[in-house]
């Protein structure tokens, strides 16, 4: 499997959030401009991080930590699906059941 194909294309990463304490207000009438909001496509995908500073790829330590990818993304019910825990001082993978 590729770690891409994780993805479930929903999209929700592409739109403006906000994080409070215990919430994250997903803005859907504030998506990202490269959004194709017709197909939740990335239009520029292969050039995304050239063209899109807030852009960035998705890493484990992202699914992980989850602070950087909304709540519902695949990568973060993969990683705790998985059973991942990464040391926040080394982020080393420590507990890998999979
Ligand atoms: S540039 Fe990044 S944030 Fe913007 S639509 Fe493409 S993948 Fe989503
Ligand atoms: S929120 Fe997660 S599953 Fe949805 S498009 Fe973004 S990276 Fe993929």
């Amino acid at each position: 499997m590729r770690w891409e194909d994780i993805c479930r294309r929903c999209s929700l990463c592409c739109y403006e959030r906000t994080s409070f304490s215990d919430e994250v207000v997903i803005n859907k009438s504030s998506p990202c401009r490269f959004l194709d909001v017709s197909t939740g496509l990335c239009s520029v995908y292969a050039d995304r991080f050239r063209l899109c500073p807030e852009c960035s790829k998705v890493t484990l330590w992202d699914a992980v930590a989850g602070d950087a990818l909304p709540p519902g993304c695949a990568y973060i019910e993969w990683a705790r699906r998985h059973h991942i825990r990464l040391r926040r001082d080394k982020r080393a993978v420590v507990e890998e059941s999979l």
